[in-house]
């Protein structure tokens, strides 16, 4: 079977990389001589009938860009039956026979969800800076947003290093500690407090106090927001070592900001390997990548399991402190 039209949608939270995905997709199917539409603001978009046929035009100018060109959303309607019955039906209307989804675990439930309910052909790709979907090393964005967190903690570093001071660094990562663990093991953090593993605050303030009688000079944590509130966090250690402690947190920046390298090349296969999917008639599948390389992960299996941390990355936060 080979598909004569297909489109491509963004969702959940946006992350670099996503404008270099969805452009390899709109090329790839022209190249291939299939018609391809662009949904906006993600589930929105399709309820709301918010589409247009792309040209290799729509795509130009936009690699090097952040966010998302296409807009993206949270779409509650989307969490209903009927909602998603609807979104079935507004694209069968244009002709469209298959759908590649970029975005997070929930964009890509979302996506499973349309499959199965209307055997709609789906193929996602991960896009969100958490890189936390199932059977992927690699999501869209997440180098991007580590290199702007380690930009951060270098400027953090020289400011705490002048004062004596103890920084708390809030980075983004509700239930997926990966930014924190990365971005503090290659920012030289001295504790990364993850949602993954629990930790002792008052044995690491014990640790503080010691580790400044002994003429440390300052001292990083990095802390996933999952793992507790930065503010609450620096407060406590503030009050019980007394340290000069000031708390930052990156917020919105970590979304943003032009791609890097890896994630413009790592996108544009995806986004190649996702159309050709999509054209050729295969469903129900996620792009990632492992060991380098890019895979192909089943699109419910990518939901329904959760992706751990690698504990080589816990041991060695350790092991460098
Ligand atoms: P990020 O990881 O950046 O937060 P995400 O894709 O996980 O991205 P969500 O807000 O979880 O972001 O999901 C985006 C959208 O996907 C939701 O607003 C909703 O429309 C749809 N979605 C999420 N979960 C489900 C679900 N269980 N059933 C149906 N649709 C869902």
């Amino acid at each position: 079977m080979s598909l004569k039209s297909i489109a491509v949608m963004t969702s959940g939270g946006d992350s670099p990389g996503m404008n270099a995905a969805a452009r390899a997709v709109v090329r790839t199917a022209l190249f291939e001589g299939v018609k391809v539409w662009g949904i906006n603001n993600g589930y929105h978009g399709l309820l709301d009938e918010d589409m247009f046929e792309m040209q290799s035009k729509n795509v130009s100018d936009i690699i090097q860009r952040g966010g998302t060109f296409l807009g993206t959303a949270r779409c509650k309607r989307w969490e209903t039956p009927e909602g998603r019955r609807l979104g079935y039906e507004n694209l069968k209307k244009r002709g469209i026979e298959g759908l590649v989804v970029i975005g997070g675990d929930g964009s890509l439930r979302g996506a499973s969800l349309l499959s199965k309910e209307t055997g709609m052909p789906i193929v996602g790709l991960p896009g969100t800076i958490d890189n936390d979907v199932w059977g992927s090393d690699y999501t869209i964005g997440c180098d991007t947003a580590a290199n702007t967190i380690i930009d951060a903690i270098n400027k953090l570093r020289d400011t705490a290093s002048a004062h004596r001071r103890v920084i708390v660094l809030e980075v983004m990562g509700h239930h997926s500690g990966w930014l924190a663990m990365v971005s503090g093991i290659s920012g030289g953090a001295e504790y990364i407090l993850v949602p993954e593993e629990p930790y002792d605050l008052d044995a690491i303030c014990n640790d503080m106090s010691e580790a400044y009688k002994k003429g440390k000079r300052y001292i990083m944590v990095v802390v996933a927001e999952g793992a507790g509130s930065g503010q609450e966090i620096g407060k406590y250690i503030a009050e019980k070592t007394q340290l000069d402690t000031r708390v930052s947190v990156l917020g919105h920046i970590q979304r943003g900001g032009s791609p890097s390298v890896i994630d413009r090349v790592r996108a544009s296969q995806l986004g190649e390997k996702a159309a050709l999917a999509i054209i050729s008639g295969l469903s129900d599948i996620v792009f990632g990548f492992s060991k380098g390389r890019v895979v192909s992960i089943d699109l419910h299996d990518a939901v329904n399991n959760k992706k751990k941390l690698d504990p080589e990355y816990m041991h060695l936060a350790k092991v460098l402190f």
